[in-house]
């Protein structure tokens, strides 16, 4: 498949058959992509953050690791990654983050609602939408257990590699949220290389 674009605030939901490879690129830098996948065989099993966080003993997700689902299934491993630093502890950004925490009044893209509009299709309902693998989402941990969010590290050309150990739906935005992408909001995009091509 050739490299396809997600514009600035927007979202894209795709199958992978397992053996698919996923390339997540931030063509500009310090862009974070929000990315979520279900089991294309039962949409009631999906990526678990506490899962992976349970198997890999560590929060800071690189290659080699592996992303579990809630039923401890490996779902996708980490083949490739040029940055380092992606987030698992953050749900995707929404409309009540955006009135609660940065007191926006009127409707504000994000990375929730792109995710519900795409995977609709696919049978996945709002509510089933779990905690997000935040690619190139940078986050530091104080002493003290106090979250900070910082600009992504990822530069222009930056890449994160995914393999489908099973068949997915796999939902992945542009992340609408101004805080995360130290104030610019720009495209991410990706290539899906299939198993039979690899
Ligand atoms: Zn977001």
């Amino acid at each position: 498949m050739s490299r396809r674009r997600i514009e600035a605030q927007c979202g894209v939901a795709f199958e992978m058959a397992a053996g698919d490879q996923l390339r997540v690129i931030d063509p500009c830098g310090e862009q974070v992509a929000d990315f979520i996948a279900f089991s294309r065989a039962d949409r009631r099993e999906w990526l678990s953050s506490g899962r992976t966080l349970d198997y890999n003993n560590t929060i800071y997700l690189t290659t080699g690791h592996t992303l579990f689902s809630n039923r401890s299934q490996p779902l996708l491993t980490i083949t490739g990654d040029t940055v380092g630093r992606h987030d698992f502890l953050y749900t995707p950004c929404s409309p009540e983050m955006f009135r609660a925490l940065y007191h926006v009044t009127g409707h504000h893209p994000s990375c929730f609602e792109n995710l519900a509009t795409n995977l609709r299709p696919f049978g996945i309902e709002p509510d089933q939408i779990p905690t997000t693998f935040n690619i190139f989402m940078n986050v530091e941990i104080a002493g003290d257990g106090q979250l900070r969010i910082l600009p992504p590290r990822s530069r222009a050309g930056d890449f994160i590699e995914l393999r489908a150990e099973i068949d997915l739906i796999v939902g992945l935005t542009a992340c609408s949220a101004e805080l995360s992408n130290n104030q610019r909001l720009k495209p991410i995009d990706y290539v899906i290389t299939p198993s039979s091509s690899a």
